[in-house]
């Protein structure tokens, strides 16, 4: 398998000059590529307009992705469900499926563990396994419609793992499930969520993909946010900030915020009023999170009361707001813990 190419993370113009390097017509590269991406098959053999000597020889180059279920948790409250995936090599990830009046919505991770330490998270606490590939990610998506049976509308990337430190197949994922002659989604039903890679930020502003940035911010001055995300000490929030709104002159795209509260960290009244200067009328949205305690922590979320008044400080400043509605709650893991339950401590099985 090792030298095999794994077809589902390849582009059509990629796949094309792969099959006439194999002196086939190029047509049957759209064949095949709806066969994966339309279709969503995992096999060779179910690629039945394709000669059964060519699907060999396929067979003998390439490797068609798979991922499989090794657990899933499903919310007697709400029909929310938490999936564990097993990739090929044995490592996990998590993804989560929730459903809106709207349609369904998806939660996808984007590495096998996490390097940005922050303090708040248990995807982080092994450190980093590595970095999924593009059809790893796709597979977050097709294996769940196949198992669900809904039709994804929109997709957040706000799993386990820093969306941009995998730049690479996260692009070229964008490109697959957005391409017309594949699932076809568009991006701006699609969210990707960090905690704030200032040079990658004005990387992906250069695309201008469409997609919504969310940033995940969760303090307002630089002392509280290094001591609770590291990443903070390289780009600080001067950098940030000014990437957010160089990314909004560029795009046009609204940015949106992520705080995660935590009780006597970052939900006092004077953070609110400094979250609120911060943003400075910036045509934005704020998130609000009641931090999922992890045990290894000493974090706790803060109280309901806090929450709302934190909230409504910042609407009557101005700042439009809101509180995260927490779906499945009765399987509500903080992100990554699933994950590290199965893993083990030591973050591989
Ligand atoms: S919050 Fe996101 S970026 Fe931070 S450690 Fe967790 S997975 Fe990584």
């Amino acid at each position: 398998m090792q030298d095999k190419i794994d077809l589902k993370s390849l582009t059509l113009e990629e796949l094309k000059e792969q099959i006439t390097a194999l002196g086939e017509k190029g047509f049957r590269a759209g064949q095949i590529y709806r066969w994966l991406h339309q279709r969503k098959v995992s096999s060779f053999d179910e690629m039945t307009d394709q000669p059964a000597a060519f699907r060999a020889q396929l067979e003998q180059r390439f490797y068609i992705n798979r991922i499989t279920v090794k657990k899933k948790l499903v919310s007697k409250i709400d029909g929310t469900v938490k999936y564990l995936y097993q990739l090929r090599d044995g490592n996990c990830v998590e993804t989560v499926l929730m459903q809106y009046k709207h349609g369904a919505s998806i939660c996808i991770s984007s590495q096998a563990g996490c390097r940005m330490g922050c303090q708040f998270c248990a995807s982080t606490l092994a450190g980093l396994e590595r970095s999924l590939t593009a059809s790893e990610l796709l597979d977050q998506v097709y294996m769940t419609e196949q198992d669900s049976g809904y039709k994804i509308d929109s997709i957040v990337m706000m799993g386990i793992g820093e969306p941009l430190d995998n730049y690479d197949n996260v692009v070229r994922f964008l490109r697959l499930i957005s391409s017309p002659e594949g699932m076809n989604l568009s991006l701006r039903h699609l969210s990707l969520s960090t905690c704030g890679l200032v040079d990658r930020i004005y990387d992906l502003a250069q695309l201008k993909l469409g997609l919504t940035l969310s940033i995940s911010l969760h303090a307002t001055d630089d002392e509280t946010r290094s001591k609770i995300m590291p990443v903070n000490k390289k780009y600080p929030l001067s950098d940030l900030m000014k990437a957010c709104r160089d990314y909004f002159a560029i795009t046009g795209r609204r940015i949106s915020f992520e705080y995660a509260l935590i009780e006597g960290v970052n939900d006092t009244p004077a953070q609110a009023t400094a979250l609120a200067k911060l943003l400075n009328h910036m045509n934005c949205h704020v998130n609000l999170i009641p931090v999922n305690p992890v045990k290894e922590r000493a974090y706790r979320r803060s109280t309901p009361a806090n929450v709302a008044r934190f909230q409504q400080q910042l609407t009557r400043l101005g700042v439009n707001a809101t509180v995260r509605r927490e779906l499945g709650s009765d399987i509500n893991a903080a992100c990554g813990q699933l994950r590290r339950e199965s893993v083990g401590k030591e973050g591989s099985i």
